[in-house]
Parts: C-alpha cells; sequence; structure tokens
C-alpha cells in the first residue's frame, strides 16, 4: 500500500481531470460506494474458487457485532448492490462509473500492490452488442485522450451458460486424461473451476492448454452472432484487436464478450484495462434478471505506462506568490490575498514572517507566475509591487489593477 506523494499526486489529478471529461462525453454518472460490504457479496459475486476470494480478499469479523466484512477487492459487486438496494434500474438501464482504491493482498512487486486504484465503468441494464462495443471505442478514444500508443486489444466470448456448462464437462475431461501434468493449482480447480485452468501462467502447462477443448466451438448461435456484431463495430471503427479463445478473466461473473487492453512495457503486470459483459451478476446479487456489461482501468498501470513514455508530473498551479513585511504591509497582506483570490487567481501568501530576501527566495522557488511585494511604503499607498517571476521588469500597481495587472501577466 502505497502513499502518493504531492510531486506525483499532480499527475493523478491531471489524470482525474481528463477522465471525468471523457467519461461525462459518454454520459456516465457518477456513483460512489463504501470500501467496506458484506464479505458475502464478493464471495457470491466473484466466486469461491477465484484468486480474489480464495487467497486475496482483506476479510475481518467486526468485533462489535460479529459482521463479517471485507475490503473491496473491487468495484463491479459493490455497485450492483448499490444499484439495487435504491432501485435505480427501475425504469431505465444506468451508465455509471467509480473510481478509488480496491483492497487485494497479493505479492506486491512492479504494477501490483495491496491497495491500487481503479476507474470502473458500469453500464447496467443493456444487452446489446452496441453497448459492449462503444465500452471498447471509449476506452480507444481515452488511449488518444491521454497520447498512449502502446497498447493493443484482446477480446473474446465466454458464450452463455448452457455453452459454458458443455464446455466444462469437456474440460473436466480432457484435464483429467493429463491429470499428471496438473500443477497443484490446476488439481484443485479442475473439478470446481476448470476453465480458470486455462488463465494458468504456469509455462509447464502451457502445452496441455493450447490442446484443450474450445469454447468457441461449443457456443450458441445467439452468443456468436453477438460476438460478431461487436466486432463488425469495431471494424467500422478501424479498431484493431485480437481474438484470445484463452482470455477467461478471472472473475466467475463474466459472459459473452470479454477484453483486454495489453501493453508491453509495463513487464508481466501489462494488463491496464479489462472487461466484459456480466448477464447474470444482477439477478445472483438478488435483483430482477438484467444484462450488464462494464470494464476496470488500473490508474498505477497507467500512470506507470505515461510515465514510461517521458510524461512528467505537471508543477502545482500557482500564480501569485504574496511577500510581505512590515506591520501595515502585514495587516493588509491577508485582505490583498483574499482580493486576488477572487478574482480567480491562485495565491500563496507568505506566513511565518522573515525578511523579504528570504520571502524572495522562497516567491523564486515556486512556481508561481509573479510575486506581489508590499512593504509599509507600499500599503501605505494602496499599492504593491508587482514582479515577474519568469523575466520582465517589476512594477508599482494601484492595488486596485492588481488583479487585472497579474492577469495579463499570465496571458503572455
Ligand atoms: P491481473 O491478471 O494483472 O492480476 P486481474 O484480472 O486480477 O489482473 P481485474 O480484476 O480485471 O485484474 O482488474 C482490472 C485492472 O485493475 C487490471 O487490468 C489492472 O490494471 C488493475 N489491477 C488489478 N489488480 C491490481 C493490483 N494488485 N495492483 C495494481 N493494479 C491492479
Ligand atoms: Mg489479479
Amino acid at each position: 500500500m502505497n502513499d502518493i506523494l504531492p510531486d506525483e499526486a499532480g499527475l493523478w489529478l491531471w489524470f482525474e481531470d481528463i477522465v471525468r471529461e471523457w467519461l461525462e462525453s459518454y454520459g456516465y454518472r457518477n456513483v460512489r460506494m463504501p470500501l467496506l460490504e458484506q464479505t458475502a457479496l464478493f464471495k457470491r459475486a466473484i466466486g469461491e474458487v477465484t484468486d480474489i476470494v480464495e487467497k486475496e480478499m482483506y476479510s475481518f469479523t467486526d468485533e462489535l457485532n460479529g459482521d463479517e466484512l471485507t475490503l473491496r477487492p473491487e468495484g463491479t459487486a459493490s455497485c450492483v448492490r448499490a444499484v439495487l438496494e435504491h432501485n435505480l434500474l427501475y425504469n431505465a438501464p444506468r451508465r455509471l462509473y467509480y473510481s478509488g482504491p480496491m483492497f487485494r493482498h497479493e505479492r506486491p512487486q512492479k504494477g501490483r500492490y495491496r491497495q491500487f486504484h481503479q476507474v470502473g465503468v458500469e453500464a447496467l441494464g443493456f444487452a446489446g452488442p452496441d453497448i459492449d462495443a462503444e465500452m471498447i471505442l471509449m476506452c480507444a478514444r481515452l488511449w488518444r485522450k491521454l497520447g498512449i500508443h502502446d497498447v493493443s486489444l484482446q477480446i473474446n466470448t465466454l458464450g452463455d451458460t448452457a455453452a459454458r456448462h458443455r464446455h466444462r464437462e469437456k474440460l473436466i475431461a480432457y484435464f483429467e486424461r493429463h491429470q499428471d501434468a496438473l500443477d497443484a493449482d490446476a488439481q484443485r480447480r479442475l473439478h470446481s473451476n476448470p476453465l480458470r485452468i486455462l488463465d494458468s501462467k504456469n509455462p509447464s502447462m502451457q502445452d496441455l492448454i493450447s490442446g484443450a477443448p474450445r469454447l468457441m466451438a461449443e457456443l450458441d448461435e445467439e452468443a456468436l452472432r453477438h460476438f460478431d456484431a461487436v466486432q463488425e463495430i469495431l471494424c467500422r471503427h478501424d479498431v484493431a484487436y485480437e481474438v484470445n479463445p484463452r482470455l477467461v478473466r478471472g472473475l466467475d461473473y463474466y459472459n459473452r464478450t470479454v477484453f483486454e487492453w495489453v501493453t508491453t512495457k509495463l513487464g508481466a503486470q501489462g494488463t491496464i484495462c479489462a472487461g466484459g459483459r456480466f448477464d447474470g451478476l444482477i439477478e445472483q446479487i438478488g435483483g430482477k434478471p438484467a444484462p450488464a456489461c462494464g470494464f476496470a482501468m488500473g490508474i498505477e498501470r497507467l500512470l506507470a505506462l505515461l510515465q514510461e513514455n517521458g510524461m512528467e508530473s505537471p508543477p502545482a498551479p500557482l500564480d501569485v506568490y504574496v511577500v510581505h513585511q512590515g506591520e501595515q504591509a502585514d495587516g493588509i497582506a491577508h485582505v490583498v490575498a483574499e482580493q486576488l483570490r477572487d478574482a480567480g487567481l491562485k495565491v500563496l501568501l507568505h506566513c511565518g514572517g522573515g525578511n523579504f530576501k528570504s520571502q524572495m527566495k522562497k516567491a523564486d522557488g515556486s512556481n508561481a507566475t509573479c510575486a506581489v511585494i508590499m512593504g509599509d511604503d507600499e500599503a501605505i499607498a494602496r499599492e504593491a509591487t508587482l514582479k515577474p517571476l519568469r523575466g520582465g521588469e517589476q512594477v508599482r500597481v494601484a492595488l486596485t489593477e492588481l488583479p487585472h495587472r497579474i492577469h495579463e501577466l499570465i496571458k503572455q
């Protein structure tokens, strides 16, 4: 779990502004859920036999009342819980987004942390391939906005329940025939969640996995048509993609379309954004059946990719540093600073005293465009000295003129 210090937080703020504008341009509305939920919610939604539920959740018993609680490892389950609790789907579908910390007890390494941050985007109550494709197009637009070029898109379809069931039976039979080649994880999952064996990163099992029965062969016509329609929209918009039949995702609730945006620039942790359709989840959490689709981006990985591309944290924005010394000047410094803020300027008022020289040093070291300098002379005359900090002559200006003059300086 990391602290994000001010120098780095500048990049986060910049990113968050872009993301918000981007989401609003697609009509998504913000929703904010608690960081804690009942443990049962995640077990039910994510699936008992998944990495997250088996070994990554921070779960505890609330000693005050015996509640079983978990720090959210992802946002979809919480979002759906909130939507159902407040009956938000009663007359229309919803496009919602959230962002914030998620918690998973993983082995910390580059791009993998125990508290990390996601932007989550959910479209609830939409059945068609149009929304799946829109989500992917949305991502492509965000990458363009951020100046990210080195990501590629992988998609797959997981089909519907019946096809998955048929596939599951075939997978179990296949892996049973090759029991000796299975590692411990796969052995354990053979009967509980054989699909996840396909997701294994164990090099010694890759040959076995590539020979496994394909889900694609089991898909019914409707699911195939849905997948084709998604691809058609992507093609129409020139979004390049690769169909990866091994893309299964780590959470049980997905069906039909799934996708991941992957980069090769971040080593092993290359997935910056992942999502898909989860038509069964709403009903599973206790709502009336309703289809849905969503995705989540890992903010740390996205920012790491931007930094990899040479992006630096923008400096803290500051227009004015107010320097003041003397009884009269100190007496009006707050008033002057407040007036400048009234005029829409970002103002740092020197606090803590010190002589002109030491205060000017601080002004020079700040990112301010200019310093406003006041001694008693200026204060009595209702004036201040305006000093550009990036070159230019200083001038004496009436206090009434000051905001206007500073705005002119900033425009230059
Ligand atoms: P991975 O295969 O890397 O473990 P995942 O399938 O567990 O990812 P999701 O649950 O789909 O990840 O989460 C969506 C995104 O959130 C990921 O693509 C990644 O960018 C980010 N993410 C997931 N886990 C972490 C983590 N522990 N630290 C940082 N980012 C993470
Ligand atoms: Mg994971």
